[in-house]
């Protein structure tokens, strides 16, 4: 039996920062990185293997990122957690003790319980190699592709499936307006203006109620009885958390059916378990309700925390703010905190204000575009509660800094006074500095 004072479980985004947040802070303790997969992939760059990126291995997280923080890297499936012995059993017989246990099992993606889910040429955003390199072979030979979900996956999906390529797409979305977990209305709509223009096909308020076809997909039938012909398609509705390794030991789990943990990413059941990722349950920044962000900067931020506190205690989850950002054809879009809709369900009274200015200054600067930024402002006490933009690439870092300002408690007086760094090719004007400027149209809306 090979001994590790720490083992983590997961070789994805949270397992490989819980243990180099660990080997940085403890720089004493062996850790060992134990993972099923032989190459793992980047999860996020899923969709742009199929357009962009051009293949599942130009999309790998590669395992120097381990190797060179000294962690022992193991390829192998753990099956069984003895919690009284403090051992790890694999699925090769192989067995390993640990002092602290990181589960960083991660998530699948949720299968639909409709008829016909099984047949050949129905994906999913499977995590694996092989898996993507035959959907891959499979995309190349389709003329049309129905995608089931209007969410960041199936939009990015969509978009990349027609990146060279002659192909019907059509997205079949059960809401009013694709990406509208995510986003607000009028962002969404300007999105879905884009992937029309882009000749994808959008079916909202709508739902699949089977997939049709004899072995192999023929087509999709919608609960209003229209029938879609479809040589693939592709699921793009939500993942599940992986929490069986966890229930078999006989650790919580939570209302959103993942890890239960604390603050510290420790499990609620044994103080030398920590769980991190989409395995975990989650917390909102806001309330400190459950929520279910499952994204890799909450999953890398989480492992962060576990791997701090994995010896001593030395930091605590905030909860999740939830920052998401995408891009179709040229145009992103980017959400941090919590949208309109949201911060009214959360029973937020709010303050909106909006402004909107090139990226560059002067605009005539070759590649420059307009960028819109939302902020949501609680009209109780003046914090930032949330923003959302759209624009070129700068949008995705505007989100982030929007992120910190939230995580900051940063009220609209605040932000009217926010010291930016700008430059003509770099960044919108500090004059009509869009963070700035919608800070100071929300003061005045008081
Ligand atoms: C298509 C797609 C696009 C996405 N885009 C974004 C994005 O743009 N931005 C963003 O923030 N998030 C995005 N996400 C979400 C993000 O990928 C996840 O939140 C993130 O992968 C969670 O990381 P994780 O390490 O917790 O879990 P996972 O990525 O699921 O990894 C879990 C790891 O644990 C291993 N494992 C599980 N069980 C065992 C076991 N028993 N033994 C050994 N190993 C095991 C798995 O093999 C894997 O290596 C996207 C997700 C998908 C599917």
């Amino acid at each position: 039996m090979k001994k590790a004072n720490v083992l983590i479980i997961g070789g994805s985004a949270a397992g490989p920062v819980a243990g180099i947040s660990c080997r940085r802070r403890y720089s004493d303790k062996s850790v060992i990185l134990v993972r099923k997969e032989e190459q793992v992939l980047i999860p996020c760059g899923i969709p742009y293997i199929f357009g962009t990126v051009g293949s599942p291995t130009k999309n790998l997280i590669p395992d120097a990122l381990v190797v060179n923080n000294s962690i022992e890297l193991v390829k192998g499936e753990a099956v069984e957690v003895d919690r009284e012995k403090k051992t790890v059993s694999l699925s090769d017989g192989n067995t390993f003790s640990y002092e602290k246990l990181v589960l960083a099992t991660g998530s699948s993606p949720l299968v639909l319980p409709i008829p016909g889910i099984d047949k050949e040429n129905v994906f999913v955003a499977k995590k694996d190699v092989s898996y993507l390199n035959n959907m891959l072979g499979k995309l190349n030979d389709a003329k049309d592709i129905v995608i089931i979900g209007g969410g960041f996956i199936g939009v990015e999906f969509a978009d990349e499936c027609k990146k060279n390529r002659d192909c019907n797409v059509t997205i079949v979305e059960l809401l009013p307006h694709c990406l509208q977990l995510a986003l607000d209305e009028e962002f969404c709509i300007e999105a879905e203006k884009v992937l029309s223009d882009r000749g994808i096909k959008l079916l909202v308020n709508n739902k699949v109620e089977a997939i049709l076809g004899d072995n192999k997909v023929s087509g999709v039938r919608l609960s209003g009885g229209q029938e879609i012909k479809a040589d693939m398609v592709v699921v793009g509705v939500g993942v599940v958390p992986n929490h069986e390794l966890a229930k078999k030991a006989g650790l919580e789990i939570g209302p959103g059916k993942a890890i239960a943990v604390d603050r510290y990413m420790r499990t609620t059941t044994d103080p030398n378990i920590f769980a991190c990722g989409d395995c975990a349950e989650k917390v909102s920044f806001f309330s400190g309700k459950p929520c279910r962000l499952m994204l890799a900067s909450v999953a890398c931020a989480e492992a962060r925390i576990a791997g701090a506190n994995l010896f001593d205690t030395r930091c605590k989850n905030p909860g999740a703010v939830g920052v998401f950002s995408t891009i179709i054809g040229e145009r992103a879009f980017a959400c941090a905190g919590l949208t309109e809709r949201a911060s009214k369900q959360e029973g937020y009274e709010v303050i909106l204000s909006e402004s909107t200015a090139l990226d560059t200054h002067p605009g005539g600067i070759p590649g420059s575009v307009t960028t819109k930024v939302k902020l949501l402002f609680s009209k109780d006490n003046g914090e930032l509660l949330g923003g959302g933009i759209s624009g070129g690439k700068s949008t995705g870092e505007i989100a982030n800094v929007i992120s910190s300002c939230i995580q900051n408690r940063m009220t609209a007086y605040d932000l009217a006074l926010f010291q930016m760094g700008t430059h003509p090719a770099l960044t919108a004007s500090p004059i009509v500095y869009q963070l700035v400027n919608a800070a100071e149209l929300a003061i005045k809306a008081v």
